[in-house]
């Protein structure tokens, strides 16, 4: 298994962890059975549960220190702890991407009303925060007021549009479908391909049974659609991908094997 960083050309990517619990695969995926995951090898553990990580990435490209996404920060979390074990400075932080605007990737966005970021920038898709602050939808979601709309009344929220440049090196990537404007992360450097796959998959079951929806997916047949296209090209390229919800560190490569697609962890 690779330790918490793995390079991508002259791009430096860190695992980092909030938290991690196991949940039941068929209640995630209703439209899979018990025994369709029992003949994908490692995904189960010994009681049939998956393991579902809640997980931030770490970039270091172009001088600039990137987290993406910033977990749920439940009671117990531990993401400022992993990022101080692994050499991540909180006051670094330099800009905090978010894929989407769900709770377990915005949970520590702010800190007793305070960015717990308090040198970095913010950026969220356009579409995306768009789809959450309209004040309808905010109704159901109480977490938005909490943690995403102070970033714009503090003045230190930068809205961007599909294919914007974080760095020479990072770009962003309209993946919609798990939310109205998820986004994942294109990395190139040194001739080298990276991607920050966000919710496109909840877990790597979906190398292989690419159709499966968790039910965390808002619109679960475009959801699919991007999946496909997604996956497809990253197994093509030979991407190395930073999955947040993988088992930990989350890093490794779509590959084809015995005519199956299947996740490879490095
Ligand atoms: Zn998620």
């Amino acid at each position: 298994m690779a330790g918490p960083t793995i390079k991508v050309g002259n791009v430096e990517m860190i695992a980092l962890t909030d938290t991690a619990s196991t949940r039941d695969p068929v209640a995630t995926f209703p439209s899979s059975t018990l025994d369709e995951w029992r003949h994908v090898p490692g995904v189960l553990n010994d009681e049939d549960q998956i393991s579902s990580r809640v997980g931030t990435t770490g970039i270091r490209s172009g001088g600039k220190l990137i987290i993406v996404d910033t977990g749920l920060q439940l009671p117990g979390a531990q993401l400022l702890d992993d990022m101080k074990a692994k050499g991540v400075d909180r006051e670094a932080v330099d800009i905090v991407f978010l894929t989407h605007l769900h709770g377990d990737h915005v949970g520590w966005n702010m800190s007793d009303g305070k960015p717990t970021f308090p040198n970095a920038r913010y950026i969220i898709p356009r579409h995306e925060y768009e789809h959450w602050t309209d004040e309808d939808f905010k109704k159901n979601w109480p977490h938005i007021d909490v943690q995403v709309t102070p970033l714009a009344n503090l003045d230190i929220l930068d809205l961007v549009d599909d294919g914007y440049n974080i760095t020479d090196e990072v770009s962003t990537m309209e993946t919609p479908g798990h939310t109205a404007g998820h986004t994942s992360l294109v990395i190139s450097s040194g001739g080298e391909k990276g991607f920050v796959l966000g919710d496109v998959c909840n877990n790597p079951v979906q190398a292989h049974f690419t159709d499966w929806c968790p039910v965390f997916d808002m619109d679960p047949a475009k959801a699919r659609q991007t999946r496909h296209a997604v996956v497809d090209r990253l197994e093509a390229e030979g991407t190395l991908v930073s999955a947040g919800h993988f088992p930990d560190p989350g890093f490794g490569h779509f590959v084809r094997a015995q005519g199956k697609r299947l996740w490879r962890g490095v």
